[in-house]
């Protein structure tokens, strides 16, 4: 902290209605690379939700009055702060979550780029004239910003999973409502503190912080004042924040978990698909949703691919994210690292090969060593889980429907990959898997323009692209009758 150009940046109480306000008792932010308390948050509560909702509620009518290049105005301008505070920020995020440095920035570019794109998409918020089936009367449809927003984010990507929900959410004229992780506020805040610093007024953005995620996730899903909720998180505790949603017929839009196949066919560009895998695997520590969890590789190519895979596996360097060339940092917690831990003994004893790592790191509690496991069958523990961390189980299949519906026997659907140069094949590999998002040929696939969300128990809505400002509008019919003489 003490390496920050400005140290304003760190806050440590919620900012509700443009006050940071404190709270009961404080929470200790721990950075997971070594166990060092960086930080303390006041510990905010279901009264503090309360008022953030209230705030966002009186925000609401002036700033859905605004016009949409008034908005985009001032959304410019915090998208400006965060980039130019891009290496200060990204310093926050790696000490509160552990990332790379160079990742934690790359996060805050990428978080900062949805600002920039619904500040500009905002303006593109178009309604429709029906040709109507009656002579005296017309048709119309209007789109408006649906109300007060409430959301709860993970600590995986602790800027850009907020800034992807908020950016849509301020675009369209709503006013917000965030609880982050209780692990990873502080990014949370700095965005406040920049948001502030923009001029976007009080009570239009607001962070609760608080380790009562039940207590204050009942307000913000039960609350009738809240028009929208809005989760990233785990597949479990989204179903129970659905269930809460219903009481009050909120509309929801769900970013849940992944169990990503990567699929190696024999006429793959084997180099470029060993990359890709790695990319998609292993950053973040393999703790994102969209992570590959599975790799499906064709029996004549799978001796080929494992040991070019392992080669390049074995070069990445684990370490604290602040120091120089680190890959892959800790994970989260040692709950998240006695998980990864289980999942891969009990694959073991069911027949599977460890071929590099593991086993955890003696380099602080939450280390894990790159993985790669082979003989693994689409049943195990380490292939039905979502794994969460830096380990890579290889699956070999023989054709083509055979590794489709192995791939598909799962019950969420997010991310998928598949390396081929057949151009039927491609399509109907495409068509055929049961995923809301598919890297062909590639395994970066998230950006602003583009639709990120998942089909099946992975979670519904867009977030990103054209269709992202829908989950935030509500759809008015005018019919205006009358105009005979
Ligand atoms: P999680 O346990 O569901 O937690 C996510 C958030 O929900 C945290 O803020 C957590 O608070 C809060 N929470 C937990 N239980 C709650 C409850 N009963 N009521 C209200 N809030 C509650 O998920 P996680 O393990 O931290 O995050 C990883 C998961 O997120 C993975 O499954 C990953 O795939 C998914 N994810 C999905 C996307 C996507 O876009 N689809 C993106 C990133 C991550 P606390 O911090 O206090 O526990």
């Amino acid at each position: 902290m003490e390496q920050l150009q400005d140290k304003s940046l760190v806050k440590q109480s919620s900012y509700i209605d443009g006050q940071w306000q404190q709270g009961n008792g404080a929470i200790d932010i721990i950075n997971p690379a070594n166990d060092d308390c960086i930080a303390q948050v006041a510990n905010a509560g279901i009264e503090q939700a309360e008022q953030a909702i209230a705030a966002a509620k009186q925000a609401f009518p002036a700033w859905a009055k605004k016009s949409a290049g008034e908005r985009a105005q001032l959304m410019r301008k915090w998208f400006d702060l965060m980039m130019s505070h891009q290496q200060d920020l990204g310093r926050i995020l790696t000490l509160e979550q552990g990332k790379p440095l160079a990742e934690a920035k790359g996060e805050i570019a990428y978080g900062a780029s949805f600002i920039e794109w619904f500040a500009e998409e905002g303006k593109r918020i178009y309604g429709d004239v029906i040709p109507s089936p009656a002579a005296d009367k017309r048709i119309m449809v209007l789109k408006q910003p649906i109300g007060v927003v409430a959301a709860i984010t993970p600590w995986n990507f602790p800027n850009a999973m907020i800034a992807r929900k908020a950016a849509a959410a301020l675009a369209a004229g709503c006013t917000f409502v965030v609880r982050p992780a209780t692990q990873t506020p502080l990014s949370a805040l700095a965005m406040a503190e920049l948001a502030d610093r923009a001029g976007i007024p009080a009570g239009v953005f607001n962070v609760v912080v608080g380790d009562d995620a039940k207590g204050i996730g009942k307000v913000l899903t039960q609350h009738p004042d809240v028009a929208k909720f809005t989760f990233t998180g785990s597949t479990q505790t989204g179903k129970a924040l659905i269930e809460q949603c219903a009481t009050t017929v909120k509309k929801v839009s769900m970013e849940l978990g992944g169990n990503a196949p990567f699929i190696v066919f024999d006429d793959a560009d084997i180099d470029a698909a060993v990359q890709g895998a790695i990319a998609s695997k292993y950053r973040n520590a393999g703790q994102t949703c969209v992570c590959t969890n599975r790799i499906f590789v064709q029996q004549s190519v799978v001796e080929e691919f494992t040991a070019k895979y392992v080669e390049q596996v074995g070069k990445l360097k684990v370490g604290n994210g602040l120091d120089e060339g680190v890959d892959i940092g800790p994970l989260i917690t040692q709950e998240a690292l006695s998980g990864v831990t289980k999942l891969v003994e009990d694959s073991v004893a069911q027949g599977a090969k460890v071929v590099l790592g593991g086993r955890t790191l003696d380099m602080g509690k939450n280390f894990y060593a790159p993985t790669v496991m082979t003989g693994v069958k689409n049943t195990m523990p380490i292939a039905e889980s979502e794994i969460f961390g830096p380990v890579s189980p290889i699956i070999s299949f023989t054709d083509e429907n055979e590794v489709i519906a192995m791939a598909n026997d799962t019950d969420v659907g997010l991310a998928a990959y598949f390396y081929s140069r057949d151009i039927g094949r491609i399509w109907r590999v495409a068509e055929g898997l049961e995923y809301g998002m598919v890297g062909i040929n590639e395994g970066l696939i998230s950006n602003a323009a583009a639709p990120f969300g998942g089909v099946k128990q992975s979670g519904n809505g867009r977030e990103g692209s054209k269709y992202g400002l829908d989950d935030y509008l509500e759809i008015k019919y005018l019919c205006l009758g009358g105009l005979d003489k």
